[in-house]
């Protein structure tokens, strides 16, 4: 079982031929509307492949959160801890020109609202593991890590966006997984080849941090632990269409086949290739695949 604490958004995502100017109106291609957010993709990449997920979060009282919690029940998702707040929804006001150029506003909305007080009815030791992301507020993921510290139970923190941590909390994560840019916001080094990753994977366990997974986008991933075991895993070659939720994706899959085996190298493997199907497809919820499709997709 596992709890993910985390942000859900809504994502409204319009293609146009050019971005407008300031004051100007443009015409719209094409709008679509995702569920994101890295807690709620993260609690939908882990459901998909299998785990019993429980959500806790803040949601507004409006229809973006409403559709959220649908969108969510969807995948069995328990959303007992998620709470509603008087203010919006977050959400990514997101428009696409023809290059693939991006322009993004991102209100945190009621993602940045949630507070320790919002945790008190959970029911801790029922987890097996707890799942959190940089996108709520850093007092409450720092309240949790104490807390779960105190009740020993395995954390896994995916600092993203990535903010500087000290070692008194570095010590409390017993799984810390980040892609290039956040390493190297973390450790202040430049991350750009294996050896790299591999040289910031042992500041961290320096640091204070029990395992390690970096990953490096088409480059793969690796592994290391406090007792020196590393491990490099491969992407899978695949056309990549939207790389959104890629992460979301690798860390869901991971987490959910790490606690069922306990064996890093099959897991890092199960990840890859819940991740590249992911890429191939448009969008970040929608794109995030089954069991059976990541155990086919791996057998061809
Ligand atoms: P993030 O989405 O946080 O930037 P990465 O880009 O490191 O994360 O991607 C996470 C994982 O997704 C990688 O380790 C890899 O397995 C998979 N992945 C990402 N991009 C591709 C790609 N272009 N082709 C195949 N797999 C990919």
């Amino acid at each position: 079982k596992i709890l993910v604490i985390g942000s859900m958004n809504m994502d409204i995502v319009t293609r146009v031929n050019r971005h407008p100017l300031p004051g100007e109106t443009i015409h719209g291609l094409e709008t679509s509307f995702f569920s994101g957010g890295k807690g709620a993709n993260q609690a939908v990449a882990a459901a998909r492949s299998g785990a019993t997920v429980t959500m806790a979060g803040a949601l507004g009282e409006d229809f973006f959160g409403k559709e959220i919690r649908e969108i969510l029940l969807k995948d069995s998702i328990d959303l007992k801890y998620v709470k509603n707040k008087n203010q919006t929804t977050g959400m990514a006001l997101i428009t696409i020109d023809v290059l693939g150029e991006n322009n993004i506003i991102l209100n945190k909305g009621t993602n940045g609202l949630l507070t320790e007080e919002d945790l008190a009815e959970i029911d801790w030791l029922q987890y097996d593991a707890i799942l959190m992301q940089n996108e709520i507020p850093w007092e409450t993921n720092a309240y949790i890590l104490e807390k779960m510290n105190e009740f020993k139970i395995k954390t896994i923190f995916n600092p993203a966006p990535a903010l500087p941590i000290n070692n008194q909390y570095l010590q409390m994560i017993d799984l810390l997984i980040l892609n290039e840019l956040e390493v190297a916001e973390i450790t202040e080094m430049a991350v750009e080849a294996e050896e790299d990753a591999l040289r910031a994977a042992q500041i961290l366990i320096k640091r204070g941090v029990s395992e390690v997974i970096i990953t490096l986008g088409k480059k793969g991933a690796i592994y290391m632990n406090k007792t020196g075991t590393y491990y490099k895993s491969s992407a899978f070659d695949v056309q990549a269409v939207d790389t959104t939720a890629a992460g979301d994706t690798f860390i869901g899959a991971f987490v959910t086949s790490y606690l069922s085996n306990d064996d890093v190298v099959t897991s890092l493997r199960y990840a890859a290739a819940a991740a590249a199907i992911a890429v191939t497809l448009e969008g970040a919820q929608n794109s995030i695949p089954y069991s059976n499709q990541v155990n086919t997709f791996i057998e061809k």
